[in-house]
């Protein structure tokens, strides 16, 4: 990136926050990421339907990422720009029995609102750590719970600069999957579609979801969650631990002895190291099993 470029972007972006060379490991749960070569905190449509036509024009890279929760930032960085949306795109408000939620708001911010209107069909995503636009793009889901069954629509902004409205019906939802893996809109906001429920039943569900994460999860290291996808038909965490693999580790990276299926950062893991242990579970338990497991997490960087 030029001289001349940071320039015009710290002009472009007045409302938000431009910062250059950002250690990328502040923004990802795991902690791990060298520097992105530009980090922006968009806080209106309008200047970030103006930073994807200034990337587009000026051929500079361009990502669009939440709350980093299931991310793996290269140790090299990122260059050209890397978005994220602040304070000024998480606005939340209730009409009735949905949820119209800002890209940038937090899956727990949107439960507790729902919790206060007596609202059910959120409690599952109380406690994913994730934006509700990195939940739709991933269809995050937990305890049988997940987004393709609440979200109503979303509002997008295409690549193009438009500004269009999908149907949940359209999104084409799978397994940790939607439209959003191949088509980079970036979600600006989205409709909750819940249900009228009794707030006290809603409360004692997230809090009941809540200890269940906290008693087999190991909340208490940097992690992105669940390392693999599940495999039909069985367990990841079983599957890694009957391999052999509980508590096996690269440089600071570790295979969680709490939970199998998570790949922890226990000593200021790099990248390489995460990479190379996911390489070292999957080949181990293919050898032992014959499946080969796929990552959850997303690799961002070279
Ligand atoms: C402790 C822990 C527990 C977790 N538990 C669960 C769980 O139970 N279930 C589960 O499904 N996941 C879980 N996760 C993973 C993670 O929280 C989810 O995948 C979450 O949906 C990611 O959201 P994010 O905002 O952090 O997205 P990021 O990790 O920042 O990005 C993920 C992807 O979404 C895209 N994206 C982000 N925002 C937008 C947007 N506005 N528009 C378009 N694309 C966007 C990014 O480009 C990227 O491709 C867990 C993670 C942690 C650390």
């Amino acid at each position: 990136m030029t001289g001349d470029q940071k320039e015009k972007l710290k002009n472009l972006l007045e409302e938000s926050e431009v910062l250059f060379d950002e250690p990328m490991k502040l923004h990802t749960t795991f902690r791990i990421g060298g520097n992105a070569e530009c980090f922006v905190r968009i806080q209106n449509i309008e200047e970030l339907s103006a930073l994807v036509e200034f990337c587009r024009r000026e051929d500079l890279p361009f990502f669009f990422m939440g709350k980093g929760s299931n991310l793996l930032v290269s140790d090299n960085g990122i260059a050209g720009v890397v978005a994220t949306f602040g304070d000024g795109m998480s606005d939340i408000i209730v009409k009735d029995d949905m949820i119209i939620a800002e890209g940038g708001a937090s899956l727990s911010a949107v439960a507790s609102h729902a919790l206060q209107k007596g609202l059910t069909g959120f409690e599952f995503a109380a406690g994913i750590p994730g934006s509700v636009g990195g939940a739709v793009r991933m269809n995050a889901g937990a305890y049988g719970g997940e987004m393709s069954q609440v979200v109503g629509w979303v509002r997008v902004l295409t690549p193009d600069g438009n500004i269009k409205t999908i149907l949940g019906a359209h999104l084409e939802f799978g397994y940790r999957t939607s439209i959003l893996k191949d088509v980079p809109y970036i979600v600006l906001s989205c409709g909750i579609q819940l249900m009228p429920g009794d707030e006290k039943q809603i409360r004692i569900t997230m809090l009941e979801l809540g200890a269940r994460r906290r008693e087999k999860q190991p909340l208490e290291y940097p992690s992105a969650g669940s390392t693999f996808k599940r495999p039909e038909g069985y367990f990841a965490g079983k599957l890694i631990e009957e391999a052999g693999c509980r508590g096996l580790s690269v440089g600071g990276a570790k295979v969680s002895e709490k939970h199998c299926g998570f790949i922890i950062n226990e000593n200021d893991a790099t990248a390489k190291d995460v990479s190379q242990l996911i390489e070292e579970v999957r080949k181990r338990v293919y050898e032992n099993s014959g499946i080969l497991l796929e990552p959850e997490i997303i690799f961002m960087g070279e």
